[in-house]
């Protein structure tokens, strides 16, 4: 069966906008792919770090909710990613953001993913994929962090030639 998913994708190391281009061409390879824009966004976390690129992947899929993250983490060990510290930085992060309506709790995979509400550069590309989305009965059109964003957009959704 085939499932509506959301990637949240963030990169502050290395050529961050070509890791990213790279991600979405293998994420296509799982399915059916839409890209929202491309967005440069402060650091979570620790300060002393590059700003990062973000952007959201609409991933149509038939892999189960643990085989797509094998993938996601595959492909973040592709790019080089090294863990260095908690919320550090990284040539490339993939989340799980949304899988289906599914609600999942277990000891690799949280889903819907923690702290998506309160993050502005997962809940405005969400929104370009999907202005009325809701998640968890939720309007994220609706959420403060869309009133006063710190994240700016870098390209229109044509940044991953998809
Ligand atoms: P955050 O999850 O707060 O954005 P992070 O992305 O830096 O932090 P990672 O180091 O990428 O965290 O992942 C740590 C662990 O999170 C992974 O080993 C994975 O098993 C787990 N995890 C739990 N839920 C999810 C999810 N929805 N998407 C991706 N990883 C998840
Ligand atoms: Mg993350
Ligand atoms: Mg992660």
């Amino acid at each position: 069966m085939t499932t509506v998913t959301y990637i949240g994708l963030g990169s502050n190391l290395g050529d961050s906008r070509q890791i990213l281009i790279e991600a979405v061409q293998k994420l296509a390879t799982l399915g059916t792919v839409k890209t929202s824009k491309l967005y440069q966004s402060p650091p979570m976390g620790p300060q002393d770090q590059p700003n990062y690129l973000n952007a959201v992947v609409q991933l149509q899929t038939d892999l189960a909710p643990l085989a797509l993250l094998d993938q996601l983490q595959c492909f973040e060990q592709e790019s080089g990613r090294v863990r260095l510290r908690h919320w550090g930085e990284r040539t490339l992060d993939l989340d799980l953001l949304v899988y289906g309506q599914q609600h999942i709790h277990n000891a690799r995979l949280t889903v819907p993913h923690v702290g998506l509400f309160e993050r502005d550069f997962v809940v405005i590309p969400l929104l370009d994929l999907d202005v009325n989305i809701e998640i968890k009965a939720q309007r994220l059109k609706d959420l403060p962090v869309v009133q006063h964003p710190t994240v700016a957009v870098l390209d229109d959704d044509s940044w991953s030639n998809i």
